[in-house]
């Protein structure tokens, strides 16, 4: 393993171009990778930098093909019979000598389980930085470096850092933060097919069987609609009259870390700093306070609605519309209402 603490002779101008390491689960492309080319194009305007995804795997040419519909100006597709299956070892090797390689100037990775997983591996392997869980990027007006923003000290302060000597300069952003790139009709870039060194031994765990989780999954991310609990609800049967309401919206239901943290609902259903990144059209607050680590996951929002029995509380400083009032009568009010306007 190399490491650099310093810049050893490291010339920054042979750096160029963004890359997008793009994530595939089961052969399909995660949206979180459309949302880092979205991001990657917004910082690339007005300069020369060219938007590249790297993915790697096998037998996934068409999907690595509808990136291009994306408006990048190519894809790297690393391509192996042995990066079938995600392996921590095979992906992380075959990512991090293709950087050394073509020396990209900013590399972001989804903020995800396998992102977070090859993220920092990537990063000691080339002995390069890495800013976990950006929620914003801009490049440096004065010198272009990678301006990456990111809660700090349990969500109370926004930190901006950069990678000033070392290169690539590398990011992971979650999932739901950046907005996606736009479909294009007519793509212009390449796939350059890229045939790894890698061998079976280069793979230290094995993968004997994929067991799908019997949990039903949550879909967060892409939610039009959701309806969150807090601790309001006073206890896990509360979730029935937040899934009655979520139900009848057609949304998801969310909910405060202070109700997983009592074992009332799964994390997958979290919201917030150390949960789901959200910006859904209707974004339903019942009994959550507003603490700055929940905000941090749903104030892009495009409308708040907070109910809540304390008016003080810090959720109707940032909603559209706040109703004072206890869940337990207003809930039961709005299903009425919207069972009225289908009628
Ligand atoms: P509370 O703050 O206890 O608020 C409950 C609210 O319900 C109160 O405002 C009360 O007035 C209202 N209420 C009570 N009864 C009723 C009723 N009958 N009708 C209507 N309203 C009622 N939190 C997250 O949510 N997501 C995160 O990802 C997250 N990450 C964190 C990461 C770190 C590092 C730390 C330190 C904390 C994190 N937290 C996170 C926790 C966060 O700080 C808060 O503790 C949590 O969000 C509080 O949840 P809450 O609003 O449900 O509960």
């Amino acid at each position: 393993m190399i490491r650099r603490k310093v810049n050893q002779g490291i010339n920054l101008e042979e750096y160029k171009d963004i890359w997008v390491i793009g994530e595939q689960r089961e052969g399909k492309i995660h949206p979180v990778t459309i949302e880092l080319i979205g991001e990657a194009k917004k910082l690339v305007e007005g300069t020369e930098k060219k938007v590249v995804a790297v993915v790697a795997g096998y037998d996934i040419d068409e999907e690595v093909n509808k990136l291009l519909y994306y408006g990048i100006d190519k894809a790297y597709y690393i391509k192996s019979p042995l990066l079938d299956v995600f392996s921590t070892d095979g992906y992380s090797k075959t990512i991090a000598d293709l950087i050394l390689e073509k020396k990209p100037e900013i590399v972001l990775v989804g903020a995800t389980s396998i992102g977070r997983d090859i993220g920092p591996r990537i990063a000691a392997k080339i002995g390069t930085g890495l800013v976990a869980d950006c929620t914003k990027l801009e490049m440096d007006p004065e010198d272009g470096k990678l301006l990456q923003t990111r809660p700090a000290f349990g969500g109370n302060l926004m930190a901006t850092i950069v990678c000033p000597i070392n290169r690539p300069q590398m990011a992971t952003v979650r999932p739901g933060v950046m907005e996606k790139a736009v479909h294009e009709s007519n793509p212009a870039g390449i796939i350059e097919e890229i045939a790894p060194v890698l061998k079976e031994d280069d793979i230290a765990a094995k993968v004997v069987e994929i067991i799908q989780s019997g949990k039903k999954r949550v879909n967060l991310t892409d939610a039009k609609i959701i309806v969150s609990g807090g601790r309001g609800i006073k206890g896990p049967e509360g979730f029935e009259l937040i899934k009655a309401l979520a139900d009848k919206m057609g949304g998801e239901v969310g909910s405060s870390r202070a109700c997983v943290d009592s074992g009332w609902i799964d994390h997958m259903h979290q919201v917030g700093q150390t949960g789901t990144t959200v910006r859904p059209e209707i974004y339903v607050a019942c009994g959550i306070s507003g603490a700055i680590q929940h905000l941090a996951g749903m104030s892009e929002s495009k409308y708040i609605v907070a109910i809540n029995t304390d008016p003080t509380a810090p959720i109707f400083r940032i909603c559209d519309y706040g109703i004072v009032g206890d869940l337990k009568e207003v809930i039961p009010a709005m299903i009425d209402e919207l069972d009225k306007t289908k009628e």
